[in-house]
């Protein structure tokens, strides 16, 4: 039993047990023993690290993503009126990988970067110290909060990738006819998952829940939308844009997409708790809702493999792979597959994006 564990199965002892979206927040974000404040998880490709990480992001794939990050950035940017100064923020920055992209790619316009108040909103020191250390050889003098209301009052451009899946979210089971809440209890033989005794109130449940089959979960993430909402509130009263990238789904639905992640496979969410990543996929038409509910303007959808292709992937790829030899074109091929291919992570992942004002943003199809 690690430390964690016990610690939460003597608060299980006291209080009864707890709901799934108790114990993610535990498991990810507990000061001591938490996934993110102890662990070097994501897996780095910058040859300056040997860390082989417990998964892989999209800027850790390839430095294109970033870079195409950055130049949708420079181009919002100069639509917005070129706000100057202005926020570039961006949540749960990893390794610090995709804003160092963003930064080189942005040098194009130094204008751009002198405006820039490059602001990371991150919670683990542990992950701090890398961003630090990723991003010190650009010169650029950047600065850290713990959460999105910290940031400085000027327009904003908010960037984050894979953030929001590592926000707790909240499971309902159907079980006995009822819709009851997830909840994880801590008995003699180990962690397991139990439904708690309270029914679950019918406004949180979507159309056609009444008929849902014995078993069907659904789920739900109160505070990934309070999120979406509050960063869409800060656009509307300072002007700005919010690009958020993730794996998920358009349309709200029944389901159960809760994982853990451990060494690039799947594993025991409760087998050691703080251990590995815990996830859910992100329901996008609820981001969507609370996005709009913000700020009155409207939400541009895209899968990840059509955004990026329509800022200029194959381009790009073409233009960094033109100067090598065959093995160095061959492995960037490889990265625009895995970035933008739909059987890879080209349709899973969904990006969502919202200007205040109201201007047409690069890399969606844009009512004319
Ligand atoms: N965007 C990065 C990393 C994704 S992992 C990439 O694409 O590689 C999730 C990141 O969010 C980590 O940096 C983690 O420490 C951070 N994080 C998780 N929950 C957070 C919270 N509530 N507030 C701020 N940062 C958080």
């Amino acid at each position: 039993m690690n430390p964690l564990h016990s610690k939460l199965a003597r608060l299980c002892a006291a209080n009864g047990p707890m709901t799934l979206g108790e114990y993610m927040h535990a498991c990810l974000a507990d000061p001591g023993h938490g996934y993110y404040a102890t662990r070097d998880s994501i897996a780095a490709t910058d040859g300056t690290s040997a860390t082989a990480g417990d998964f892989i992001t999209a800027p850790e794939v390839s430095q294109m993503f970033g870079e195409l990050i950055g130049v949708w950035c420079v181009d919002t940017w100069h639509k917005l009126g070129r706000p100057s100064p202005f926020c570039l923020a961006e949540l749960g920055p990893g390794r610090g990988r995709m804003m160092q992209d963003m930064l080189r790619a942005a040098s194009l316009d130094p204008e751009f970067l002198r405006s820039a108040r490059v602001v990371l909103v991150e919670t683990s020191e542990k992950l701090r110290a890398i961003q630090a250390s990723a991003l010190k050889p650009l010169g650029h003098s950047i600065s850290w909060v713990n959460s999105i209301e910290a940031l400085p009052d000027m327009p904003t451009l908010i960037v984050a990738n894979e953030f929001l899946d590592a926000i707790p979210f909240r499971q309902f089971v159907k079980q006995g006819g009822l819709w009851r809440e997830v909840g994880v209890n801590f008995g003699e033989d180990g962690i397991a998952m139990t439904a708690l005794a309270t029914t679950v109130d019918p406004a949180l449940l979507p159309e056609g829940a009444a008929s849902e089959p014995e078993g069907s979960v659904f789920e739900y993430a109160p505070a990934r939308e309070a999120l979406a909402q509050t960063l869409a509130q800060r656009i509307s009263a300072r002007k700005g844009a919010i690009l958020l990238i993730d794996y998920g789904h358009f349309r709200s639905g029944f389901g159960d997409t809760f994982q853990a992640v451990r060494n690039h496979a799947s594993s025991d969410p409760f087998s050691a708790p703080g251990e590995c990543d815990l996830t859910s996929h992100v329901d996008f038409e609820r981001i969507a809702s609370a996005l709009a509910a913000g700020c009155d303007c409207a939400v541009h959808p895209s899968s990840q493999g059509d955004f990026l292709l329509n800022l200029g992937l194959l381009e790009r790829a073409g233009a960094l792979g033109a100067p090598h030899p065959d093995a160095v074109r061959a492995r960037i091929r490889s990265e625009v597959e895995r970035l933008a291919a739909p059987s890879q992570m080209g349709e899973l992942f969904k990006v969502l994006a919202i200007s205040c004002p109201e201007i047409e943003m690069a890399g969606f199809d844009n009512p004319n």
